[in-house]
């Protein structure tokens, strides 16, 4: 007699396993053009020539495939090696074959370099929406990609030096090779300020120079000091600051010499960091590494200032991004699951922090394209003005808003939003560093403080600025009077400084928003971010708000992309 079977009677009560009212993957869709708020923002700020190259791009970038290199090029991240195994130095770092996907791909694409070897109206607006559409899909390669186009306007200052290195820097060819810049036909930039001592106050840097020769601009010298943060420490050369006899001051320092000898910057470890782990970042030795001088002797802030300048702009540029992405998937998540009888998305509160999201991403897309677009105007005063203050108000408002937006729209997705096989930790953990980096929020609005008394000009042009909204909301009217009511005021200038920077931000992007954006965005920013006490948690929208709008504005739709 055969023993019994005592399960497979009752197999069907094994069916535990059901897999119903979950979410899918928001991938395979197209990340451009399923952006409403981008297309029309591209096309207002003088990039519209570019809607077809940015149509295939969100493509590529919204997905599967380039979405999981993503996860992969973070989940495996770089490592170094100082020696071969013959003891010979070689400050090597490894990457994911996808690092070098995303890298090779910006570069191909010319989002190291396109408004340099391109300027046309618009330069700056298109590549700061390919950046946007890439970041999403992966942030740390952003890094060395930033700081090789940033790099231009300084090297500039020294036309010699810039003759010899733009044309390989901004050429659209990847080369991650360890092998002397003779030897390649593009390459990267990185830029080597903080030490141990002081990252924002970069007076206190102790690195010294030493001339080879008579010394002066474009001419070589020896460094010798430590950096404490060398992000991209494969990149082909580093700008450099370092106290040359006559203070501190900007240096071109290559990764290898011209004689095909290993220049002696080496890189002692990499950081172990808690976001941005696809980049990495170092601390790096000068031990007698040659540099030419960029810039005056004893003017290095001044000439390096140029790159920072626009590493800020990136930062809004990618803070954007992260918030875009975060919210797209929040938004995505809430149309499929439900809760309670209901879609996510169609629970009066949730609708209500949904909305909330969208609209402060909206707000920062349309302040950060609007400076792309001064950008590409820098000969009108008014738009070189605006970039001189505006990136610091952007870059700290926009950079400090995105930690607790990520935080909300992982909170969206409930516990799934935690688990490391979602892409909120990643998003999470990326969110703080735009702020801390590239000057952070105090700094920021110290700079729209110096900027203000060193170019007066800067507060007109703001008030200009915003002024072009005048008339179309009280309540945006009465939050510029009120500003203008704090400058009145000096007393107390750097303790007060956030409180106006806030206002300042908050201003321009709902004067931004009031001319441009429909009027269900316009409208609901103005009542949520102007009324009295500002904005508190997201979903605190007040009665009479158009959510329905906002959302279906903002919700990305997956497709099939044949
Ligand atoms: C992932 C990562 C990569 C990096 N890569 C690079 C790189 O490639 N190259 C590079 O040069 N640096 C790099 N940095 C360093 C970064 O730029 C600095 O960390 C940053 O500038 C702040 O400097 P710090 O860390 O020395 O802080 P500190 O200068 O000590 O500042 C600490 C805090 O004090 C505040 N503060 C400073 N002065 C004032 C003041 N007067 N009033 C009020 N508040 C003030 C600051 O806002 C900040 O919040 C990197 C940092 C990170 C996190």
């Amino acid at each position: 007699m055969n023993a019994p079977e005592p399960f497979a009677q009752h197999a069907w009560l094994a069916d535990t396993h059901e897999v119903i009212n979950v979410s899918t993957e928001l991938a395979d869709y197209d990340m451009y053009t399923q952006d409403k708020a981008l297309v029309e923002a591209v096309r207002r700020e003088g990039a519209g020539w570019a809607h077809e190259d940015l149509t295939a791009f969100g493509r590529l970038t919204g997905s599967a495939e380039y979405l999981d290199l993503g996860a992969q090029a973070n989940r495996f991240g770089p490592e170094l090696d100082t020696h071969d195994r013959f003891g010979n130095r070689v400050d090597l770092v490894r990457f994911h074959p996808a690092y070098h996907r995303f890298m090779k791909t910006a570069i191909e694409h010319g989002l190291h370099s396109s408004p340099w070897a391109d300027p046309k109206p618009g330069a700056h607006v298109a590549r700061a929406a390919h950046v946007y559409l890439q970041t999403q899909a992966e942030a740390g390669h952003g890094c060395p990609i930033a700081m090789t186009f940033a790099a231009v306007p300084s090297l500039r200052s020294t036309p010699a030096l810039a003759a010899l290195w733009e044309p390989k820097i901004t050429a659209r060819h990847y080369d991650p090779r360890n092998v002397p810049d003779s030897q390649k036909a593009g390459l990267t930039i990185g830029m080597a300020m903080t030490e141990k001592q002081g990252g924002s106050d970069v007076r206190a840097n102790t690195t010294r120079a030493y001339p080879l020769g008579a010394g002066g601009e474009g001419q070589a010298y020896e460094l010798v000091g430590h950096k404490y943060f060398v992000s991209a420490p494969m990149c082909d050369a580093f700008l450099v600051l370092a106290q040359a006899p006559g203070g501190l001051t900007c240096f071109l320092v290559p990764r290898w010499r011209p004689d095909g000898s290993k220049n002696p910057l080496q890189v002692l470890r990499l950081k172990r960091k808690m976001g941005n782990v696809s980049n990495a970042s170092s601390e790096t030795e000068l031990r007698g590494a040659l540099g030419w001088m960029v810039g005056e002797e004893g003017r290095g802030a001044r000439t390096i200032i140029e790159m920072v300048a626009m590493t800020r702009f990136e930062c809004m540029v990618g803070s954007s991004a992260g918030q875009r992405q975060a919210v797209s998937q929040a938004l995505h998540h809430c149309s499929v699951r439900s809760a309670f009888g209901r879609v996510l998305n169609q629970q009066p509160l949730m609708r209500n922090v949904l909305a909330d999201m969208a609209l402060e991403q909206e707000g920062s897309l349309a302040l950060t394209l609007r400076i792309g677009r001064a950008l590409d105007h820098r000969d009108d005063p008014h738009e070189d003005l605006l970039v001189r203050l505006c990136t610091a108000v952007g870059k700290y408002w926009i950079c400090k808003r995105t930690p607790h937006l990520v935080y909300e729209a992982m909170e969206c997705v409930g516990g799934s939003g935690v688990m490391e096989d979602s892409p909120f930790p990643r998003l999470f953990r990326e969110s703080p560093v735009n702020a801390i980096w590239e000057g952070s929020g105090n700094i920021q609005c110290l700079d729209v403080l110096r900027a203000m008394q060193k170019t007066p000009g800067v507060v007109d042009a703001y008030f200009a600025e915003v002024g072009k909204a005048r008339g179309a909301s009280a309540a945006l009217d009465r939050w510029v009077d009120g500003i203008q009511g704090l400058l009145q005021d000096p007393a107390d200038a750097e303790y007060r400084a956030r409180d106006l920077v806030d206002r300042m931000a908050l201003g321009i992007q709902a004067a931004l928003l009031v001319q441009h954006a429909p009027a269900a965005v316009a409208d609901a920013f103005c009542a949520s971010r102007l009324a009295d006490g500002g904005h508190r948690n997201y979903g605190t929208l007040p009665r009479g708000v158009d959510v329905g709008a906002l959302i279906e504005r903002a919700t990305p739709r997956v497709e099939t992309m044949g």
